[in-house]
């Protein structure tokens, strides 16, 4: 088990026990070795961060092969110094010292957690990583060969949605709907394979199965999981279904069929995750002669979170090659914070906007540079995409909308289509993430049990859909999601809740306890002060738990998003 080197140490440690008592000088001897460890990952992998940061937003503006090759190498030169067997053995070690109480250096103690994490998961067998990858690419690859094919003409998926979104004919939504699910069949086996080589890797590391695994690495547990998603469960149940009759009700008329008849292909999406567009809405209008880059520097700038460094690194509209998406990246955690957007003039794109900035604002420009570089990012995922959305759900606010100056034609119309919208999404995305963690958290502890019938008994369950009469298909197959980015799904939500109850904390304690719905932050710098002491400045020395508490005094819970969805 011992290299030489690590002899030294140890004999010290043996030195020292002759002749003093242990309490008084394990901990330095451990704190020596932590901050030893710390500093050569620092220096081996910072700049190798930095150049993958670097290369992938190249590659993703560029959208040329050389590129992408390009930041798939500086990716692979991370894999393989994190997975580097003589350094883990040392991480490890100090880790059991930590454990024990030695190292009482708290952040010390958190980036050994941390870089723990880090390395344990790339400790996996590099043949059976192989195959994993194989396997995962066979799967995408059939993914992207994919068609539907309704009567010998085949369909692309936008013309699946299509007709999901306009037809009217029942049986013409059936035979799409059926079509489009046929790849689960494709894939189901190859599916069935990669769990059980996911779940091998797992055990291997020490685990029950990936599911657990996973969760682990990201600081996460499913029992609480389930326990937080139960109580999520009860308080939208009731919302959802009366948002979820109403919906049902246009549905039928559009269809011309009653509405007990409705069925799980006259919904607009194949999964029923969206929100059908069943209501009159233009949310589009007031923001088609906005300057909607104005109005995130005005915004932002008025509560004291200046974003203009930013925006001048960025790359904000739409040209050749560059990928459609948009994301935030943090170069260097040095301040070197970068938006990649598409802006169009419409309600997406302000809404897309005020996101990202939202994550740029929760990175190394508001988290000090005396927090050491581990340290110095968000504390969870989901409490960086929990801030992108407490600030993205602005621009379906009237209130808001109005107060930075931009006139609304119909104001009553827009009110009651942009909160109609609001929950409806938010309500009917809950439920099927629902439904996303609770078949991955089950089918990885048993992927030998009837998965199909898991399948629809959780989305009867909580989507509240008919099963269709003796369907028995691997539906859940066809959601490229569970093999291509697993066990991932209950963050999106997580982030929805914590949004909720930051916003929630804000208006009792920056707005003295006013009505979360009417609290808009325009021009309100105590806001900006709030999210920097309580969000930002922490990094990542605490973690999602213990930041939510920080933050809120409370532990992450779903009601504060359950009141603001509808639910009392
Ligand atoms: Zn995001």
């Amino acid at each position: 088990m011992f290299t030489p080197e690590k002899w030294y140490p140890i004999a010290l440690v043996l030195l020292v026990l002759t002749a003093w008592p242990l309490a008084a000088h394990a901990g330095p001897e451990g704190l020596e070795r932590a901050k030893k460890v710390i500093a050569a990952h620092e220096k081996t992998v910072k700049p190798l961060e930095i150049a993958a940061a670097e290369a992938w937003w190249v590659a993703n503006i560029s959208g040329k092969d050389a590129d992408f090759t390009k930041k798939e190498a500086a990716q692979n030169k991370i894999d393989e110094a994190l997975s580097n067997k003589e350094t883990f053995a040392e991480i490890k070690a100090v880790k059991a010292l930590r454990d024990k109480g030695e190292i009482e250096d708290k952040l010390v103690a958190r980036m050994i957690d941390l870089l723990h994490l880090m390395y344990l998961e790339k400790q996996v067998d590099p043949e059976l990583l192989k195959k994993i990858t194989a396997k995962a690419n066979e799967v995408e690859k059939k993914f992207n060969v994919f068609r539907a094919n309704v009567d010998g003409k085949e369909l692309s998926d936008s013309e699946v949605r299509k007709v999901l979104k306009t037809s009217s004919d029942s049986k013409a939504r059936q035979a799409v709907w059926e079509a489009s699910k046929k790849v689960g069949a494709d894939v189901a086996g190859d599916l069935k394979e990669l769990v059980k080589l996911r779940n091998e890797m797992a055990t291997k590391l020490g685990f029950k199965n990936y599911h657990q695994l996973q969760l682990f690495l990201n600081e996460q547990n499913g029992d609480e999981l389930i326990k937080l998603f139960d109580e999520l469960d009860t308080l939208t149940k009731e919302p959802f279904a009366k948002a979820k009759a109403e919906v049902d009700e246009k549905l039928a008329k559009n269809c011309g069929v009653k509405v007990e008849e409705l069925m799980p292909w006259h919904v607009h999406d194949p999964f029923f995750q969206e929100s059908p567009a069943v209501f009159d809405v233009n949310l589009d209008e007031p923001f088609s002669k906005a300057d909607i880059l104005k109005l995130c520097k005005d915004f932002y700038a008025g509560v004291g979170l200046p974003i203009d460094t930013v925006l001048a690194r960025s790359d904000l509209y739409e040209k050749k090659g560059k990928s459609p998406h948009a994301f935030c990246t943090d170069i260097n955690r040095e301040g070197d914070v970068r938006v990649l957007a598409n802006i169009v003039n419409n309600e997406y794109w302000m809404g897309t906007m005020l996101h990202e900035l939202g994550h740029a604002v929760y990175s190394s420009k508001n988290i000090p540079q005396t927090v050491p570089y581990i340290l110095r990012s968000e504390a969870h995922i989901l409490t960086t995409e929990g801030v992108a959305m407490q600030f993205e759900r602005f621009s379906k606010s009237r209130a808001w909308i109005e107060k930075m100056g931009i006139k609304v034609e119909k104001p009553e119309a827009f009110d009651i289509a942009a909160e109609k919208v609001r929950k409806n999404q938010l309500l009917i995305f809950s439920r099927w993430c629902q439904v996303m963690l609770r078949f991955e958290k089950s089918m990885y502890e048993n992927p030998d049990q009837d998965l199909n019938k898991l399948w629809w008994d959780l989305v009867e369950k909580y989507q509240m859909l008919k099963r269709p009469a003796d369907r028995n298909a691997p539906d859940y197959a066809s959601k490229i999601h569970i093999v291509s980015a697993p066990v991932y799904y209950h963050n999106y939500m997580m982030g929805q809740l914590f949004a909720s109850q930051v916003h929630a904390t804000i208006a009792k304690e920056v707005y003295n306890g006013a009505d979360p719905q009417t609290v808009i932050y325009i021009g309100e710098k105590k806001v900006g002060e709030f999210m920097k002491k309580k969000i930002f400045e922490p990094g990542r020395t605490l973690d999602w738990r213990d930041l939510t508490k920080f933050a809120t005094g409370r532990e992450l819970s779903a009601k504060d998003f359950a009141a603001d969805f509808g639910a009392k």
